[in-house]
């Protein structure tokens, strides 16, 4: 079976409000991009399409996969205007693999047991999610600021990445979703991730796989000061 990993890097990062992306910026000596990239290159994943942001092509290959030496990256291309644009271009380069890895470039910290068990369950379902229990209780607002619903804790999960699935189910989904994009838009259908593609073509519930809490996404500046603790934690824990 072969293995290939989209790692996304193709977000503006506006809401960290620095001038420079996200996935560049200086994480304890590297840039944050470089740290899932490791952690594929030393998996038994067999390839990586690097998605970037548009313009971005020959830095990442100059600056990222030559001079950190990335020999599993067979790819660069440039990501869209929304996440699940970057995921579909990114899906055109997968031809002649089995699964597809779909992993977030700003989740410096997913580790190799998270995808190992997400290649078990993804040989057995078809779609698997690393994920997290709900530390916090969460609410529906009812649309004008007020508490609505409250699911029940023990049911809810934070969705992380990588989202996995067999390659050509969700490149089908992916094609199906850009074809019925202006009717998902005007109906105010928001994607914000691959499981919901997966279910809604294809109709596939996608397996949690319980993951780290380390899995964080780097989205503002706090999250930078969070991820160096990670990183010293797990350093002394070496
Ligand atoms: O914006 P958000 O934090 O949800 O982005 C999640 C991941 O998707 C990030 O790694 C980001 O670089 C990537 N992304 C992308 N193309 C976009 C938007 C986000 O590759 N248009």
């Amino acid at each position: 079976m072969k293995n290939i990993a989209i790692v996304l890097a193709g977000g503006s990062g506006r809401r960290m409000g620095s001038d420079r992306p996200k996935q560049y910026m200086d994480l304890l000596g590297k840039p944050l991009i470089c740290y899932s990239l490791e952690t594929f290159e030393a998996s038994f994943v067999d390839a990586v399409i690097l998605v970037c942001i548009p313009g971005d092509e020959d830095f990442c290959r100059k600056e990222i996969v030559d001079r950190y030496g990335f020999k599993k990256v067979k790819a660069v291309v440039s990501g869209g205007r929304e996440r699940y644009d970057s995921v579909y271009n990114g899906l055109k380069e997968t031809e002649g693999f089995d699964h597809v890895f779909i992993h977030d470039g700003a989740r410096p910290f997913v580790s190799e047991h998270t995808l190992e068990r997400c290649l078990h369950y993804v040989e057995k379902y078809g779609a698997a999610v690393a994920a997290v229990r709900a530390k916090d209780t969460v609410k529906i607002e009812n649309g004008d600021g007020f508490v609505e619903q409250s699911p029940d804790r023990s049911k809810v999960w934070m969705m992380q990445t990588p989202q996995v699935f067999d390659r050509d189910m969700i490149a089908d989904c992916y094609e199906k979703l850009k074809r019925d994009e202006k009717r998902l838009l005007d109906a105010g259908v928001y994607i914000t991730d691959d499981t919901m593609v997966a279910k809604m073509y294809a109709d596939a519930d996608a397996k949690l796989v319980e993951s780290s809490y380390d899995n964080i996404k780097i989205t503002t500046e706090t999250d930078m000061v969070i991820a160096e603790a990670i990183l010293k934690k797990r350093s002394k824990e070496e």
